[in-house]
């Protein structure tokens, strides 16, 4: 059935559940630590659980398809009309439906190796094109990115910072790029982990927004917002690309329960200051780790680092399983073409050491 391009898709692969791992294992799950999903060691904000708890009440209504609340909130946070805000179950809808609302099956879209897996499925799931740049160090190369463009391109995905190789474009840099990409194609900026970034890499992108007709900047609130398993994120740009996926979104793709926590977290600064601050030190710790270790690693701006564990593409695979059976989950990145190495989250103190011990058993073993 269907369509070729579907039929060959390679799946999207997710971080492993604690309990599939305790049952594949035979572990305890309490003594599982999963750095599988980049996802908020300090689990969600408790501003957020008291929103969600008043919130059960109206499950037996449609949510608020407009989201009101939470787009006056963004709109107030970023300085935008609420028009000027889309909605997503997660930020991949809103790739997913920037694909489909500015690419047509046959076009080509613009991303660099080595960058979110998610940009290959949403083309791939259009029958689009793929124009895929070699990376430099494991990030973007944005003069490659321009010079690919080709008359037919019509979008293109960047992720800053980068997921899996936490790689960061500086802000000029990204800034100059914008200026030189034709307004016919739009330009995606992914910017999941961007609460993370220390405040001297900090950059104004929706100043950008207001100037560049053609950018959209994608959020989420999954990352250092602590709300992963409720899927909300969003897209900040100007109307005339807003309107566009509002049109081709699901009516109530973002639940009541998610709208309310969403409020919640961007009002708790001080949980985003925490996390950020967790962030860092366990970067420091792991990082002071494998140098220790003499492990290559990638220097990350995201909430996860890039660590080369061996120089053969059968590394990641066999140094992973060894972790798995002491009971940390990580992320192989072999479907990334990055068989020697792991990408790891940065978890609470206690998770990093458990991490850092099966490790250096793996390795010694190994
Ligand atoms: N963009 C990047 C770069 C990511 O790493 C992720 C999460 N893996 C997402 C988008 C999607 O996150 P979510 O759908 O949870 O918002």
């Amino acid at each position: 059935y269907g369509p070729s391009y579907v039929r060959q898709i390679a799946p999207y692969i997710a971080g492993k559940p604690i309990s599939e791992v305790a049952r594949e294992f035979g572990l305890d799950e309490a003594r599982i630590v999963k750095l599988a999903s980049n996802e908020n060691p300090l689990g969600m904000p408790d501003s957020a659980k008291a929103a969600m708890a008043t919130a059960v009440a109206e499950l037996g209504r449609y949510p608020d398809s407009n989201a009101f609340e939470l787009k006056e909130a963004l709109a107030k946070r970023y300085e935008v009309p609420a028009e000027w805000i889309t909605l997503g179950n997660g930020s991949n809808d809103i790739l997913e439906l920037a694909a489909h609302a500015f690419v047509e099956k046959g076009q080509s879209i613009v991303y660099a190796q080595y960058s979110f897996a998610v940009y290959a499925l949403a083309t791939q799931g259009l029958g689009a094109r793929a124009i895929v740049t070699p990376a430099v160090k494991y990030g973007h190369d944005l003069d490659a990115m321009l010079r690919s463009i080709e008359p037919d391109t019509r979008l293109i995905f960047i992720a800053n910072p980068n997921n899996p190789t936490g790689t960061f474009i500086e802000g000029p840099a990204l800034e100059a790029f914008l200026e030189k990409v034709p307004k016919n194609v739009v330009v995606v900026l992914d910017e999941a982990y961007t609460e993370y970034l220390p405040v001297e890499k900090r950059y104004d992108s929706i100043a950008w927004v207001r100037r560049y007709s053609n950018l959209l900047v994608s959020r989420t609130f999954s990352k250092a917002y602590g709300l992963a398993g409720l899927r909300v994120g969003f897209a900040i740009a100007q109307p005339e690309l807003t309107d566009l996926l509002n049109r081709l979104r699901q009516p109530f793709n973002v639940n009541t329960i998610a709208q309310a926590a969403a409020v919640a977290a961007l009002g708790d600064r001080a949980f985003l200051e925490k996390s950020a601050a967790l962030n860092a030190a366990g970067y420091r710790r792991l990082t002071e780790a494998f140098d220790k270790l003499g492990l290559e690693y990638v220097p990350s701006f995201g909430n996860f680092v890039l660590v080369r564990v061996g120089n053969d593409d059968g590394a990641g695979a066999r140094v992973n399983l060894a972790l798995l059976k002491a009971g940390v989950i990580v992320r192989p990145v072999g479907n990334y073409g990055l068989p020697q190495w792991l990408r790891v989250t940065i978890g609470l103190p206690e998770e990093n050491e458990a991490f850092i011990a099966a490790l250096e058993q793996a390795l010694a073993v190994g």
